[in-house]
């Protein structure tokens, strides 16, 4: 694969990780505005609320994305942990299972068991780690990295439901929040859908949906409270 192309493949992944954090973020903040604005708060209220919307998802979003690529990245130690122990008690085996994989891979096997036998003088557990358990640099568990991406994405979605509350006329707030919050929905649904090779129209239209979703029914909530309380 040209060393251009991988990069992309790499960007792409970034890329849609930053886009759905950002989706998250925008609807389930523009969701809690819309519901605790439809209960009657003042805008003062609403801002608190949002803003610890925003403080509670990016935290639970680092969280998560750090404990799950944490457990990544302790299955892949535990693999290279095993894999050197193989290495040390049984090499003879170790070697020719390396050929094997390169056999697989379209060579021939005198071809493969050169390589196997070069790789393996070279660094044997880097060459097992790359081979055979598929490890490589650019994909390794990197927790702290992912979590604070999640969280800061998640940030940058949430961020724009709440500007739109500080600076939207009183009467259209809701109005105001729904509508900007499903306009960004659409061009970062589409954009995701797009940079992953689908077509933008659909993915636009599935995130709106959703979101259209989650605003009526907090609305609904709110305004349900709002009347009770
Ligand atoms: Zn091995």
């Amino acid at each position: 694969m040209p060393h251009r192309e991988r990069h992309r493949t790499e960007r792409i992944g970034w890329l849609r990780a930053a886009v759905l954090g950002a989706n998250d973020g925008i609807v389930s903040t523009a969701s809690l505005v819309v519901g605790v604005a439809a209960a009657d708060a003042t805008r003062h209220d609403v801002l608190v609320a949002g803003v610890a919307g925003l403080v509670a998802g990016a935290m639970s979003m680092a969280a998560g994305e750090y404990v799950s690529v944490s457990s990544q990245a302790d299955t892949e130690r535990a693999d290279l942990e095993r894999e050197r122990a193989e290495l040390a008690t049984d090499p003879t085996s170790e070697l020719a299972e390396l050929a094997g994989i390169y056999e697989k891979r379209g060579l021939d096997p005198s071809l493969a068991a050169q390589v196997a036998r070069q790789l393996t003088t070279h660094d044997a557990l880097a060459a097992h780690a790359r081979d055979e358990l598929g490890h490589s640099d650019a994909l390794s568990a990197r927790p702290v990295q992912a979590g604070l991406a999640s969280a800061g994405t998640f940030a940058a979605g949430a961020a724009m439901p709440l500007l739109i509350t500080v600076v939207a006329p009183g009467a259209y707030l809701i109005p105001a929040v729904a509508g900007a919050s499903l306009g960004f929905l659409a061009l970062l649904g589409g954009l995701a859908a797009y940079v992953g090779g689908a077509g933008a129209t659909r993915g636009a239209l599935r995130v709106t949906f959703w979101g259209a979703l989650a605003m009526a029914l907090t609305a609904g909530v709110g305004a349900l409270f709002g009347t009770v309380a």
